[in-house]
């Protein structure tokens, strides 16, 4: 049976691993890192220092503007003692149906999701909590021919709608709440703040798919590496490898064809390679002259999305806070797009979801931005404001009751930004038999959804 050989534990790699150990490949997986998930991993707060959470960090293009009190302060006084972290703020979009449940319900493992609806604070600061419930019926049927329209689509109708912005569409078909809501919901579809820059067939589509779904996020118990835990027990039961703290130094190439890796000085000869890399990276263990110029000047200037993150972790809060993600937008911010969106989870709050220690409660909250603000430490500061103001509408008065707060800020939330002038390249390479898995290639939905998703078409090709 062929040799798969996989670089990177994120759940690209794991996915494409579960799936094709199934198929019967004989799979060994690499990850640098000493835990599987990638950029959805979660930190044990009980066995973390702060050189290695810095450390972490920095290797996924992150960084700590800000915190409260500082982060030497926190360590020194073990306050994240019983709190489990992911690298920043994480929602399984459509979590009851989608890709990874499925792959992972099959195998008997069940992820222990809570599923929610949204709330959201209305432009007067109003919180409503029901998202979907409070949009009147005169804007939905406004806007009902579109989304039928679009279920008997052509193909000419989807090519034109692929560069058509949202905001054209929100003009023309959108009214009352809907508008708002439309824009929000695209913010959210594709992680950009600007709706110039995002696709109509990409909103569409996700609202078609999902439009009926009455929970449509999920958050699993235990943080989000349990999910990409999950997938690495697929792999091994089936009898494949997952390597942890094993860094792929080179991809081997010979003639266009890929033939190995080299980790840790050893060389593994392969059949199949496939990089779970952001491909902005992939040159970095691939050599450049194996591929076509255009195609390495395309990979290496597509763009990712950003964002600043929040934990509040308090030592009180009231048994009648909403138990839900809650979704805001701050306006004239002065960013791309000028609005940001962002959402404050309450889900993590809740002790049966084990993220925080007994009688303390972790609130998860993220606002969007590009990479090059999420640099900014100016641009940060006014994001971090508006988390904060809406965090305060939420739960009044909520910093008396703050153990500590930290906001980490990723320059590289998404690998490649869904926006119209970024496309995103498929799982084939030039190079014969080297593959690409992750959040960077062309599939349905954004972050966990599409890096997952890209391995579920990579298995069924191969
Ligand atoms: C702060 C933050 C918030 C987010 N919020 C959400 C959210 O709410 N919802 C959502 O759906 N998505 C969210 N995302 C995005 C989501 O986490 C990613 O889209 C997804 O996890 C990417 O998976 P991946 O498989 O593409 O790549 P990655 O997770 O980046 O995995 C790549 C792996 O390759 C490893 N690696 C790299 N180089 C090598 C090498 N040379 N040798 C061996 N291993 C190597 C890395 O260590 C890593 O483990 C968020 C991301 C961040 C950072």
């Amino acid at each position: 049976m062929k040799k798969i050989g996989i670089i990177g534990a994120g759940l690209g790699g794991l996915t494409a691993g579960a799936l094709l150990s199934q198929k019967g490949y004989e799979v060994e997986v690499f990850e640098k890192e000493g835990l599987v998930g990638g950029r959805a991993l979660t930190l044990d707060g009980n066995d973390l220092t702060l050189q290695e959470y810095k450390n972490i960090l920095h290797r996924f293009d992150m960084w700590m503007p800000y915190s409260k009190p500082s982060l030497e302060e926190i360590f020194e006084k073990n306050m994240l003692d019983g709190y489990r972290l992911d690298l920043g703020f994480h929602l399984l979009g459509y979590a009851r149906d989608v890709s990874l449940t499925k792959i992972l319900n099959e195998e008997g493992i069940e992820p222990d999701y809570s599923y929610s609806k949204f709330g959201v604070i209305s432009p007067k600061g109003e919180v409503i909590q029901d998202f979907n419930n409070s949009l009147r019926l005169r804007d939905k049927l406004r806007l009902l021919p579109l989304l039928v329209r679009f279920s008997f689509r052509t193909d000419a109708m989807i090519s034109k709608t692929e560069k058509t912005p949202i905001s054209e569409t929100i003009d023309k078909y959108c009214g009352g709440l809907i508008k708002d809501a439309l824009g929000t919901s695209a913010r959210f579809i594709s992680t950009v703040n600007d709706l110039d820059k995002i696709s109509t067939a990409e909103v569409l589509e996700v609202l078609r798919r999902w439009g009926g779904e009455a929970e449509p996020t999920g958050y699993p118990r235990d943080g989000s590496g349990t999910l990409a835990e999950g997938l690495a027990e697929i792999i091994k039961k089936n009898g494949g490898k997952v390597n942890l703290g094993r860094e792929v130094d080179k991809i081997l190439i010979d003639g266009g064809e890929a033939k190995g890796v080299i980790v840790d000085g050893e060389e593994k000869k392969l059949d199949i390679v496939i990089s779970n890399l952001p491909v902005q990276d992939l040159f970095e263990i691939a050599p450049e002259e194996h591929f076509p110029d255009a195609y390495v000047d395309k990979l290496v200037n597509l763009k990712g999305s950003g964002s600043v993150c929040a934990y509040y972790a308090l030592e009180h809060l009231d048994e009648d806070v909403l138990r839900k993600p809650i979704a805001f937008r701050e306006k004239n911010l002065g960013v791309d797009g000028d609005h940001a969106s962002g959402i404050i989870d309450f889900q993590t709050v809740k002790p049966e979801m084990n993220m925080s220690p007994e009688g303390e409660y972790l609130v998860q909250a993220y606002i969007i931005c590009t990479p090059e603000e999420a640099k900014d430490k100016g641009t940060v500061r006014k994001l971090i404001k508006a988390l904060d103001k809406n965090m305060e509408i939420l739960v009044p008065g909520f910093r008396d009751d703050l153990k500590f707060a930290i906001y980490p800020t990723i320059y590289h939330l998404d690998g490649v930004a869904k926006t119209i002038d970024n496309e995103k390249p498929t799982s084939n390479t030039p190079v014969k038999d080297l593959y690409m898995v992750g959040d960077c290639i062309k599939s349905f939905g954004i972050g966990m959804n599409c890096a997952v998703d890209s391995a579920v078409q990579l298995s069924e090709q191969l």
